[in-house]
């Protein structure tokens, strides 16, 4: 080789070593070129920066005096002894001179450099920092993990998916909302798990995920058991994994099922507010419509959309200003206005907006807030015409009826009176009592309002005042001697027809007028037995009072029961005159003497009265007869008859006792009184008659047992008068017999 070539040579080296050294440093690899004792003998730019220093400065020094480190210079040597290259990934390593760097990262490759013949002559140590990377990976590991144990303990089921919707990963809530184990998973797809997407759904969903990022919806998932249950689905694009989804499972059965009952019930009261025939009005504080039922609508005559955000009293009044209390009742007014918190009920009118009227029953209940502030209100018209109409007619069928239950009263009344009449007419059989009872029970009907009452007894021609009620004595007089014909009274007698005169003053038939000062009316009715007419019952009226024809029936009913109770008295008068008297001197006989005497007895018992008894005996009787004869004597028994009833009161009954034996009964008389009328009755026999008679007398007192008891104490006393003498008065002794 020349010179000149090696001096070519040379220069090409050297521009080669240049080039090489020109690479070396633009290269952000840190190279140096070390020599067997490790001093450094090429050093690049980058690797002089790292280390704070200039290339030239570190030529010649040492590497481990530089930067000790014992492990890395075993590794040096053994590099360098066994001539086999090393290489390091992330190896940790702490600069000495500079701790604020702290744990740095390097992959670094330590290669040996040989002579031809093998020998290992140099180093070349290339280093390259990792610190970031790896920190940046540690990092991203530690959040990976804390974000699997969130996962893990999550209450959300997650998956990872692709996009074809095979399942990468899942964490424990999936397997436990699933049934499935999480290596089962890991085997399955979406579509496996989705009971409602199939494969392609489960593909377009994904595809549209990864357009938008994220997704949010609700699916049904199948359980391993092939029961299902309902999720709701947070997909996300998996950031920094390529194609995945991140999706977040939450089982909503529960909200699911409450959403159902709530529905439900949502539903359900909607159409009990739909179905009820009140209207229905949700009002807001300042009287606008928010809701409405379908009654609402129908009683306004307006739609839904017509009524919602309108104001009530628009709605229900056609008002166009709010319903003014007290004339225009507002049960919300009410609340608004007034402290208590009662539900408010008002009637009123409504109307809807063609005028039609209609009564309503409105109550309000207020809604009030969290807060506890009145809110809305709750406004419900009840249509209530129907019952006003029917509460109208059943105030006139009330008056109706209550004009009936009068004239029921009145018709009860009337039958009363009959019923009164008819037990008087039973009550007694003395015609004189039984006529005062008639009068006194038909002064006492109210609807007539009589005013007096006069009987008459017809005999022949004449008619006689039997019984009168509220009649002077002028009127009895004037009327003493009536006959058939004369004035109303004997008209009617005389016609046999019932009488009606309204106005004694204008009835020129009212003949005998001078009697009464006051104007009055008459009815005057016959009573007739079989036809015949017994007896004129006559009442006296209010002027112009009116007797309507059920009245007079009433009276002629009456009439006829009068009739036939006279007919029965007078047969009783009869018989009774016949039975109970004594045919020769027409006295009581013992059998009267027994029914009367047991009225006095049981009325002084009862009233603690007074009465007495005389026993009387002719003395010598049997002589009398034996001269002047039986004829005489019984002539002579008619006028000691006369003597005795004329010597009494007429309320005393003379007896004829036995043959010649006579008693007398006198009522409210004490034993004096007795014992003077038996004295009486001896002086005027012996005055009177030829005779003489004696008497006994006995007086009841409360120890009286009975009638007889009286009677055998007279008797014993008139033995003591015979046997003191005869023609003598004795008083029994006050001794029980
Ligand atoms: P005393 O009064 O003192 O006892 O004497 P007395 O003669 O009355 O005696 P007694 O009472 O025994 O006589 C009653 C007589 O009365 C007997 C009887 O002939 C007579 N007698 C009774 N009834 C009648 C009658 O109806 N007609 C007549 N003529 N005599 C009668
Ligand atoms: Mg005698
Ligand atoms: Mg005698």
């Amino acid at each position: 080789m020349t010179d000149n070539s090696t001096c070519k040579q040379t220069e090409k080296w050297l521009q080669e070593r240049d080039q090489l050294l020109a690479i070396l440093d633009a290269t952000d690899v840190m190279l140096v070129y070390l020599d067997l004792d490790f001093n450094f003998v090429t050093v690049n730019k980058a690797y002089a920066e790292t280390c704070q220093m200039r290339p030239e400065e570190m030529i010649g020094k040492n590497h481990f005096a530089l930067y000790p480190n014992e492990e890395n210079e075993a590794i040096f040597r053994l590099v360098r002894d066994t001539g086999e290259r090393i290489f390091f990934k992330d190896k940790p390593f702490e600069f000495p001179d500079q701790p604020e760097r702290s744990v740095t990262y390097w992959d670094w490759s330590l290669v040996p450099v040989k002579d031809h013949t093998g020998q290992v002559k140099g180093l070349v140590f290339s280093l390259r920092e990792t610190t970031e990377y790896k920190k940046n990976e540690l990092a991203l590991r530690a959040s990976e993990e804390r974000y699997r144990t969130i996962l893990k303990a999550a209450q959300d089921g997650f998956l990872v998916v692709d996009r074809n919707g095979d399942i990468l990963d899942t964490n424990d809530t999936y397997c436990v909302m699933s049934g499935y184990s999480r290596a089962e998973l890991l085997t399955m797809t979406i579509p496996q798990i989705d009971a409602v997407q199939n494969a392609e759904e489960v593909r377009a969903r994904a595809a549209k995920i990864f357009d938008h990022e994220h997704a949010h919806f609700e699916t049904i998932h199948r359980r391993r058991d092939g029961s299902t249950f309902p999720v709701e689905v947070s997909a996300h694009m998996f950031a920094g994994r390529e194609g995945e989804i991140f999706a977040l499972f939450r089982d909503i059965s529960e909200r699911k099922k409450n959403e159902f009952i709530i529905g439900e019930q949502k539903e359900m009261l909607e159409d009990i507010a739909q179905g009820i025939t009140d209207g229905i009005l949700l009002l807001s504080k300042d009287y606008r419509v928010l809701w409405a039922n379908k009654a609402a609508t129908m009683q306004a005559g307006l739609t839904t959309d017509e009524i919602i955000g309108n104001h009530c009293y628009k709605v229900s009044h056609n008002f166009d200003c709010r319903c003014a209390p007290p004339n225009d009742p507002c049960p919300v007014h009410d609340f608004l206005t007034k402290e208590d918190e009662l539900p408010k009920i008002v009637e009123h009118v409504h109307q809807d907006r063609n005028g039609n009227r209609m009564f309503v029953e409105v109550s309000a209940y207020p809604i009030k807030d969290n807060s506890g502030n009145i809110d809305k209100f709750v406004h419900i018209a009840k249509d209530i015409t129907e019952r006003k109409k029917l509460e109208k007619e059943l105030e006139e069928k009330a008056d109706k009826i209550s004009w009936q239950n009068s004239e029921l009263l009145e018709i009860n009344s009337e039958l009363n009176t009959l019923y009164t009449i008819s037990k008087s007419l039973n009550r007694t059989i003395h015609i004189d009592e039984l006529f005062s009872d008639i009068l006194e029970t038909l002064i006492g009907i109210k609807m007539f309002q009589f005013q007096k009452g006069i009987i008459f007894s017809i005999a022949g021609d004449k008619m006689n005042i039997v019984s009168t009620m509220g009649i002077n004595e002028t009127w009895i007089e004037r009327h003493q001697n009536l006959m058939i014909g004369d004035c109303l009274c004997g008209l009617a007698a005389q016609t046999g027809e019932i009488i009606i005169s309204t106005n004694s003053g204008t009835d020129t038939r009212h003949t005998i007028k001078d009697c009464d000062t006051e104007v009055h009316g008459h009815v005057i009715v016959p009573l007739k037995n079989e036809d015949k007419v017994v007896g004129i019952l006559c009442l006296y009226l209010l002027p112009d009072f009116k007797i309507e024809e059920r009245h007079t029936t009433l009276l002629l009913s009456i009439a006829n029961q009068m009739g036939l109770a006279i007919k029965n008295a007078m047969l009783y008068e009869e018989t009774r005159e016949f039975s109970l008297h004594d045919p020769l001197t027409e006295l009581a006989n013992r059998r009267h003497l027994g029914i009367i005497f047991d009225q006095i007895f049981a009325k002084s018992k009862r009233y603690n009265g007074l009465f007495s008894v005389i026993m009387l005996d002719i003395d010598f009787f049997k002589k009398y007869n034996d001269t002047y004869g039986h004829s005489a004597g019984d002539d002579l028994l008619k006028q000691i008859a006369q003597v005795l009833t004329a010597a009494v009161r007429e309320i005393d009954l003379v007896v004829r006792y036995g043959g010649e034996e006579f008693l007398l009964l006198l009522d409210n008389a004490g034993t004096q009184e007795a014992y003077e009328t038996a004295e009486r009755v001896r002086k005027m026999v012996a005055e009177k008659t030829t005779v003489t008679v004696s008497l006994g007398v006995s007086s009841y007192d409360k120890e009286t047992l009975n009638p007889k008891e009286l009677i055998d104490k007279a008797d014993n006393a008139l033995y003591l008068a015979k046997n003191n003498g005869r023609n003598r008065v004795e008083i029994a002794p006050d001794v029980k017999i």
